[in-house]
């Protein structure tokens, strides 16, 4: 039946970025649809941890330092045996005119959203084929995959150099049964967003140029990222879906 074909029984996915926004809406979505669920955060995953229950672990990590990758997947594995998908969500933004741009708000966007992102999904991979799986790697791209932005030059880069590394991941592991895909959300209601949002002006023009008319939620995400994760998606390989009410379309 197809909509077996969606559900996550007896999967164990690892999901950066769970104590909040986009992450946390993706674990619960996970646990709904019957996966097991690691999420990974450099702040305890309380509020996580207490929807999901038994079907939750917790890893604490900072992934702006690769030394912590190969800990993540060994707690995985000590948890619940085995890995079946990552999702690359975390991800962090700096505003700032170019001009005035420092190296160290180049350098920490770029840490967490591109390198991290990288190795831990070449750790993951590598998992996948001790396991003779397969697996599912899905990365949190962004709007500014496909625009510049204004005033986030580190984080235009990272996010476009994700959709870049999307395709590239594709083209090496498709043929071990990894599918490698990306998520484009639009202006979504969450902390990423909290600064604009609050710009009176800013926010004005996003919303009068989103053609669904409304900022999206965590749950907007949700069912793009189960289906990228779950057999239903079995050949989608290397692509990035914009879930952006339109925005891209304009
Ligand atoms: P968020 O609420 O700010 O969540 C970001 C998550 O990343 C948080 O869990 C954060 O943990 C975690 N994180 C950041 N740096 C980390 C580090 N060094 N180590 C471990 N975890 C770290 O924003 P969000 O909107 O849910 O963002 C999720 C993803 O979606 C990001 O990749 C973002 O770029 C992308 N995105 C968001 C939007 C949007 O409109 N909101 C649009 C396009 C793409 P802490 O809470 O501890 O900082």
């Amino acid at each position: 039946m197809i909509l077996d074909k969606f559900r996550l029984d007896g999967k164990v996915a690892i999901v950066t970025g769970s104590n909040t926004g986009l992450g946390q809406g993706i674990c619960r979505a996970y646990a709904e649809a019957g996966a097991k669920v690691v999420g990974v955060s450099r702040r305890p995953s309380t509020e996580t941890a207490e929807m999901l229950g038994e079907n939750f672990y917790n890893v604490i990590a900072d992934l702006s330092d690769l030394k912590v990758v190969p800990s993540i997947i060994a707690q995985a594995v000590e948890k619940f045996g085995r890995v079946d998908i990552l999702v690359n969500n975390a991800g962090i933004i700096k505003r700032c005119d170019s001009i005035d741009f420092t190296e160290e708000d180049w350098d920490s966007v770029l840490d967490v959203n591109l390198k991290t992102v990288f190795f831990l999904s070449q750790a993951v991979a590598r998992r996948f084929l001790q396991q003779k799986s397969g697996g599912k790697i899905i990365n949190i791209a962004s709007m500014l995959s496909y625009q510049g932005g204004i005033r986030v030059p580190s984080y235009a880069a990272s996010k476009s150099a994700v959709k870049g590394i999307t395709m590239t991941l594709c083209n090496e592991w498709a043929k071990y049964g990894i599918n490698v895909n990306a998520i484009a959300p639009g202006y979504m209601a969450t902390n990423n967003t909290e600064q604009l949002r609050a710009d009176g002006e800013r926010s004005g023009d996003i919303l009068a140029r989103i053609p669904a008319g409304r900022w999206g939620q965590p749950e907007d995400l949700q069912g793009a990222a189960v289906f990228l994760a779950s057999a239903a998606s079995d050949y989608v390989n290397g692509f990035t879906l914009a879930v952006d009410g339109g925005w891209l379309a304009r």
